[in-house]
């Protein structure tokens, strides 16, 4: 045991998911042999894979209505135009996310406005009440960055007290939930991505859920509906599209048959995937729990959060101490994501890399980002692989 201290090598894969199941193979091929993969190209009688996606999402999710799209971040898009916000308009967003969200909000002509990132690595409330008042902003796209989920009772009150209209990111929360309530219910809109490192996978998709009829009809038209949007079987009456069918462009981000048939299946499949994620998520936690320097994030009672992936922060380290404990690990096969590097590099980009949303500098979020370190736990991993991750994380960070 000793010998293996330095000298084990984990040779695991970070990207590599499970096989899509076989029902949603099986159900992609038949889409694939009736040639029939737009979702609006349907015979008399068939409803199609993406209204029958839609039903059973917002089925799933305790929602009115769901449209599914072409990605996570045309989700956030579609949100966004629904909203109707004024060019140059302010949108509050967490620092800490993924790129896709400020360049949502960017292409939608408005402006991305940070909120700081606490150490437990969401947004920092008290930091959101003082900007919503300064900003003047009327939308907060809300992150819930790598699965981490606020308390969102008080981020509702502080939402409501600014009259924050609050769009929720969940493409790390999909089946999370915050003190009972499922992630995306809490704000008027919940915007979900199936691409293939998320908790469904199709390669690429997008769903969005809302109980509001408006916000609805507008998403739907938007989406590229053109007027086919009474084949919707998770849509507000055709009467609710009458005010907006002439108003509303359509920028086409539709789902396709064949991506919905891969995903119905996989939403049964959700809860048990979940617990195998967090069954991973606790081996590895109890792994580093004892490594000196290392602070793992604490995870709220409230918090019914998905482990899919797992961060830690090394507070105080020097850079280049992180740098080298990254070239070492990364030597035994063990990946991580570091978001304190000089430059961005494969998905950690910062808010400071987003320079088409200049803004001041957030000292808080510099300092938590200059020690996180990010790793993937996909579902091809056993507990006896994480525990050897987390021996070679614990080993290298006492070097
Ligand atoms: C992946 C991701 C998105 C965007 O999803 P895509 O389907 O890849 O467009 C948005 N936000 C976060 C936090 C993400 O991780």
């Amino acid at each position: 045991m000793m010998d293996d201290t330095f000298s084990e090598i984990f040779t695991g894969n970070f990207t590599q998911q499970e096989p899509i199941p076989e029902a949603a193979i099986e159900a992609a091929v038949a889409v694939l042999r009736s040639g029939r993969l737009h979702r609006y190209n349907v015979v008399p009688g068939e409803a199609g894979e993406v209204a029958l996606l839609e039903q059973e999402f917002a089925a799933a999710m305790g929602a009115r209505y769901c449209l599914a799209v072409a990605s996570g971040g045309y989700a956030l898009g579609c949100a966004l135009r629904a909203l109707d916000l004024a060019p140059g308009a302010p949108v509050l967003t967490n620092a800490f996310t993924l790129a896709p969200v400020p360049g949502a909000i960017a292409a939608v002509g408005a402006r991305p406005v940070f909120v700081e990132v606490t150490e437990d690595l969401v947004i920092d409330l008290d930091h959101l009440d003082h900007v919503a008042g300064e900003s003047g902003a009327t939308v907060l796209m809300l992150s819930h960055m790598r699965g981490h989920i606020c308390d969102m009772d008080r981020l509702l009150e502080i939402a409501g007290r600014h009259g924050l209209r609050v769009i929720e990111d969940c493409a790390h929360t999909m089946g999370a939930a915050w003190a009972g309530r499922l992630s995306g219910r809490d704000g008027v809109i919940g915007c979900y991505s199936t691409q293939t490192y998320k908790h469904m996978n199709s390669g690429e998709g997008g769903l969005i859920v809302t109980d509001d009829p408006d916000l609805m009809a507008r998403m739907i038209l938007l989406s590229g509906s053109y007027m086919l949007y009474p084949r919707h079987l998770a849509g507000p009456e055709p009467a609710q599209f009458d005010g907006l069918k002439y108003d509303t462009p359509n920028v086409s981000g539709r789902m396709d048959n064949l991506r919905a048939a891969i995903l119905r299946p996989q939403i049964a499949t959700l809860p048990h995937r979940i617990a195998r994620w967090n069954a991973l998520y606790a081996r590895l936690e109890a792994g580093l729990a004892g490594t000196p320097g290392l602070r793992l994030i604490p995870r709220p009672q409230a918090e019914a959060y998905v482990g899919s992936s797992f961060q830690f922060l090394l507070p105080g380290w020097e850079a280049a101490r992180i740098e080298a404990l990254v070239a070492r690990a990364a030597a035994r096969g063990v990946e991580l994501k570091w978001f304190g590097a000089a430059e961005p590099a494969g998905f950690t980009s910062r808010y400071d890399s987003w320079r088409y949303a200049p803004g001041p500098r957030l000292a808080q979020t510099d300092r938590v980002l200059a020690g996180l370190l990010d790793l993937r736990l996909p579902l091809t991993f056993t507990l006896a692989d994480v525990d050897q991750i987390a021996r070679i994380i614990d080993a290298e960070a006492r070097r």
